[in-house]
C-alpha cells in the first residue's frame, strides 16, 4: 500500500474492497459508486485536501516518521496543537457544510495515547507500546481511523453484564493464545465505511462483573465478521434522482451506520485494553474531553448556514431591514459562542501522564451543551429568513423541465439582479442543513453527538466547584465572619 496523499489516492486506497454493507436491504457493491454513500467520501475526502491546499492547518510532521502526515492523525504535544485541530475543524465544517467524520478516530487516540500509558504504570502491561506502534503505522501510510465507542446498549438502567442479552455491548466471546474475538454491535458510527481501520472502545464505566466488555483494539474495516447497516438521512434518496437542484448540498454528507461484530479477531499486538475495568470510564471521559470541543465543527457548518440565510434575505430584498439584520447578528453570536468555547477549551489544556495534551473538561462539556441548543436556534432562524418556501418548492424537474417551468421561473423569482435558479438553490441548501439530509449532521448530530445532552449536564455539575463559589459570595457578604462573637 502506498501512503495516502491527497483526494485521488485516498479514493484508491477504500475501492476494490470487500465490506458488507447493507443499504435498503441490499448488499452494496461498490460503496464509491453509490449515489448516497458517495457524497459521504467526498466529505472525508476533503480533509486530504485540505491538507494540500493548506499544509499549516491539515498536515503535520509525525514524531514518529518524521513524515509529514494528516493532522487527524496527530498526537496533541501542546495546547496549539489542540487548537489548531479546532482551528481545521471550523474551516472543514466550512468547506462542506456537513460532518467530514474524521475527529472521532482523533479524539480516540488522542485518549489513548494517556490511557494505555497510565494502565501499563498500574498494571505493568505493554498497552502503550502496543499503540505507539500502531499509531507509527497509521502514520506511516496516512490513514483514516475510526472510533467505535457508542455501544447498542438494550435496557439502559442495566449494567452490561446484568443485560439479558449479553451481546448489548462488544465483549470478548473467544480468547486464544494469539488474541480475543470480540461480539456485539456499535451503533451510529460516524465514517465508519470511509475509514481503514476502526479502534473500539467501551461506552461507558464498567465493574468487575463487566470484564469481558473492558476491551480496547484496533480492526481494519473489512476484518471478517463484520457487517454495516447503513444509516437513513432524510432526503437521501434525492441523491439518486435525476438533476441535482433538489439535493441542496451538491457535493457533501455525512455518513452513521450501525456495525455488527460477529467473532471478530483482534490480535494480542492490535489490544490496548484487555479487562482492565477499572480504565474504562477514564478512557470514556478523556475521549469525550476531546471530542466535546471538536464539535466547533458545527461552527463552520454554521458559517455556511449563516451565509445562505444571509444569502436569501438579499435575494429576497430584505437584507437591510433592521429585524433582518438583528436575526444575523444573533446567529453569529450563537455561532461564535460555540467556537468561542470550544478553542478555550483547547487553549487550557494541561499535560498528561503520557506527555500529550487534553484540553479542559469543563469548558468542552460547556463548548457541546452550546452545540446541542444554538444550532436548532439558528436553524430556526435560517428557516424564518427563507420564509416558507423552504418547505414547499416544487422539485427541480418541474423547475428546470416541466411543463410549467418558465412559469415557475417567473414566480420564484425575488429581487431583479438575481435569477430564480439562484434563489432555488439557497433555499434548497437551507433545507438540506436544517430539514433534509445534512440535517442529521448539523441538527441531530449536534444533539447526541459525542453524548447527549443531559451527559454534558452531569459533567458540568462535577467539574463545578460550587462549595467555591459559595466561600467567595460568603466572604464578601460577610456571613460566617471567622471573628465575630
Ligand atoms: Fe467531526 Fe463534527 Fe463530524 Fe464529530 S460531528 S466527526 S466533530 S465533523
Ligand atoms: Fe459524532
Amino acid at each position: 500500500m502506498e501512503k495516502i496523499s491527497n483526494r485521488e489516492s485516498y479514493l484508491k486506497s477504500i475501492s476494490d474492497r470487500n465490506l458488507k454493507i447493507y443499504l435498503m436491504g441490499k448488499l452494496v457493491e461498490d460503496p464509491l459508486s453509490h449515489p448516497i454513500i458517495r457524497p459521504s467520501i467526498e466529505a472525508m475526502a476533503e480533509t486530504y485536501e485540505l491538507a494540500v491546499n493548506e499544509p499549516e492547518l491539515g498536515s503535520v510532521k509525525s514524531p514518529y516518521t518524521g513524515e509529514s502526515i494528516n493532522r487527524f492523525l496527530h498526537i496533541a504535544e501542546s495546547n496549539d496543537d489542540l487548537y489548531l485541530q479546532n482551528k481545521m475543524q471550523r474551516k472543514l465544517g466550512q468547506l462542506t457544510g456537513t460532518c467530514f467524520q474524521r475527529c472521532v478516530g482523533m479524539d480516540a487516540f488522542n485518549a489513548l495515547h494517556s490511557v494505555t500509558f497510565e494502565i501499563d504504570e498500574k498494571y505493568s502491561t505493554k498497552y502503550h507500546q502496543n499503540f505507539i506502534n500502531f499509531l507509527t503505522e497509521m502514520h506511516k501510510y496516512n490513514l483514516v481511523i475510526g472510533g467505535a465507542m457508542t455501544d447498542v446498549k438494550g435496557d439502559r438502567s442495566k449494567l452490561p453484564h446484568e443485560q439479558e442479552d449479553e451481546d448489548l455491548y462488544l465483549r470478548i466471546v473467544d480468547r486464544d493464545e494469539n488474541g480475543v474475538y470480540v461480539k456485539g454491535a456499535k451503533a451510529h458510527q460516524t465514517g465508519c465505511i470511509n475509514s481503514h481501520w476502526m479502534v473500539v472502545m467501551p461506552t461507558l464505566r464498567l465493574t468487575e462483573k463487566d470484564k469481558d466488555y473492558a476491551i480496547v483494539g484496533a480492526i481494519p474495516v473489512d476484518a471478517e465478521g463484520i457487517t454495516y447497516i447503513y444509516g437513513r438521512q432524510s432526503c437521501d434518496t434525492r441523491s439518486m434522482e435525476p438533476g441535482e437542484y433538489d439535493v441542496g448540498n451538491k457535493y457533501f454528507a455525512g455518513q452513521e451506520a450501525m456495525v455488527i461484530f460477529d467473532n471478530v479477531f483482534i490480535p494480542n499486538e492490535l489490544i490496548f485494553m484487555n479487562g482492565e475495568f477499572d480504565f474504562a470510564s477514564m478512557l470514556v471521559e478523556r475521549f469525550t474531553t476531546y471530542h466535546r470541543r471538536s464539535y466547533v465543527c458545527k461552527a463552520g457548518v454554521g458559517d455556511v448556514l449563516i451565509g445562505a440565510a444571509a444569502t436569501i434575505a438579499e435575494y429576497n430584498g430584505v437584507e437591510n431591514a433592521s429585524h433582518i439584520s438583528d436575526k444575523l447578528v444573533e446567529m453569529n453570536k450563537m455561532n461564535e459562542t460555540i467556537y468561542a468555547t470550544g478553542i478555550a477549551s483547547s487553549l487550557q489544556g494541561s499535560k498528561t501522564k503520557s506527555g500529550n495534551y487534553i484540553n479542559d473538561d469543563l469548558l468542552a462539556n460547556v463548548c457541546k451543551q452550546h452545540v446541542t441548543k444554538d444550532t436548532f436556534e439558528i436553524g430556526r432562524l435560517a428557516q424564518d429568513l427563507a420564509g416558507g418556501l423552504v418547505g414547499s418548492m416544487p422539485s427541480g424537474i418541474d423547475f428546470n423541465e416541466g411543463e410549467m417551468s418558465s412559469e415557475l421561473k417567473k414566480y420564484l423569482k425575488g429581487i431583479k439582479e438575481t435569477n430564480a435558479e439562484d434563489r432555488v438553490k439557497i433555499l434548497r441548501l437551507i433545507e438540506n442543513m436544517t430539514l433534509g439530509r445534512n440535517a442529521v449532521a448539523y441538527l441531530t448530530e449536534s444533539l447526541h453527538g459525542a453524548g447527549s445532552p443531559q451527559a454534558q449536564r452531569v459533567q458540568i455539575k462535577r467539574k463545578v466547584n460550587i462549595e467555591e463559589k459559595k466561600d467567595l459570595a460568603k466572604k464578601l457578604s460577610g456571613v460566617n465572619k471567622k471573628d465575630k462573637n
